[in-house]
C-alpha cells in the first residue's frame, strides 16, 4: 500500500512523494528518483507517521534539491521546433484543421501534426516512435531470419537503450529515434546478437560487428557521452 504526498521545490516545481509501508522495515529510506518521471520514494515502517517523514522530507531538502536539479531539464515540443530524428533535422507543425495524426513530407524536413494543440506533444510522440519501428523493422530485414525477434516493443526506460529476452522479445527505448541512424542501427544490431549470444563474451562482439559493420566502438562511446541528451524532449 502506498499514499501519494508534494514536495514543492523551491523553484515552486512540485514532486510527487509516494510513500510505503514496508513491513520489517527498521527506518526510513529516502529515494529522489529523476527519471522517468521525478519523483521521491519513501519507504517506512508502519509504525512511523506520515507526519514524521515529511518532516524528515523536509530536513533533507537541500540534499533532495541538489539531486533533482542534476538533471538536465526537459525541453518543451511546441510547434515550428525542429529536432533531430532518426539522424535528420525535422521542423514539426501544427495544422488544427488536418485530418490525422500527422504526416511526413516527401524529404522529411517537416512533420505535420494535426489535432488540437493541447494534443500537440502526444501526436509527435507517437508519430515518432512509429517511424522508428518502420526504421527498426528495415534494420532487422537486413540480417538473417534466425536473428529475428519474436515480438519487438517500444519503451521509455531511463537507463537501457534495448534488452533482449529469453524467448525472443526485442525492446528498445523509444528515445533512439533522437540519437543518430548509426547509433540506433547499433543498437538493433546489438540487441539481435543476443538472439544467439546472450552474454557480452568476445563471441557476442565479434557477432555485432558482423552485423554492424565498423565503427560499433564509435557508436557505442556515442551513447555513453550523450544518451542522456535522448531524454531531452517528453
Ligand atoms: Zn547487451
Amino acid at each position: 500500500m502506498s499514499s501519494e504526498n508534494i514536495f514543492v521545490l523551491s523553484n515552486g516545481e512540485s514532486v510527487p512523494v509516494i510513500i510505503e509501508n514496508r513491513r520489517g522495515a527498521r527506518n526510513v529510506t529516502l529515494r529522489p528518483k529523476t527519471s522517468p518521471n521525478m519523483e521521491i520514494h519513501i519507504s517506512k515502517p508502519w509504525t512511523t507517521s506520515t507526519k514524521f517523514v515529511l518532516n524528515f522530507l523536509e530536513s533533507k531538502r537541500k540534499w533532495i534539491e541538489k539531486i533533482l536539479d542534476s538533471v538536465p531539464k526537459k525541453e518543451k515540443i511546441t510547434p515550428n521546433i525542429i529536432i533531430s530524428i532518426l539522424g535528420r533535422d525535422v521542423r514539426i507543425i501544427h495544422d488544427e484543421t488536418m485530418r490525422g495524426n500527422g504526416y511526413l513530407d516527401a524529404d522529411k524536413t517537416t512533420l505535420c501534426i494535426g489535432g488540437g494543440v493541447d494534443m500537440f506533444e502526444r501526436r509527435t510522440r507517437e508519430f515518432i516512435k512509429n517511424e522508428l519501428l518502420v526504421e527498426i523493422k528495415k534494420i532487422i530485414k537486413t540480417t538473417p531470419r534466425p536473428y529475428w525477434p519474436t515480438h519487438i516493443t517500444l519503451r521509455d526506460t531511463s537507463s537501457r537503450w534495448g534488452s533482449c529476452s529469453s524467448t525472443g522479445t526485442i525492446s528498445f527505448s523509444w528515445r533512439l529515434a533522437f540519437a543518430p541512424y548509426e547509433v540506433m542501427r547499433y543498437v538493433v544490431m546489438h540487441e539481435l546478437s543476443h538472439r544467439k549470444y546472450m552474454d557480452h563474451s568476445p563471441e557476442f562482439w565479434a557477432n555485432v560487428s558482423m552485423l554492424y559493420g565498423f565503427g560499433v566502438e564509435r557508436a557505442k562511446r556515442w551513447l555513453s557521452k550523450n544518451g542522456q541528451s535522448l531524454h531531452r524532449y517528453f
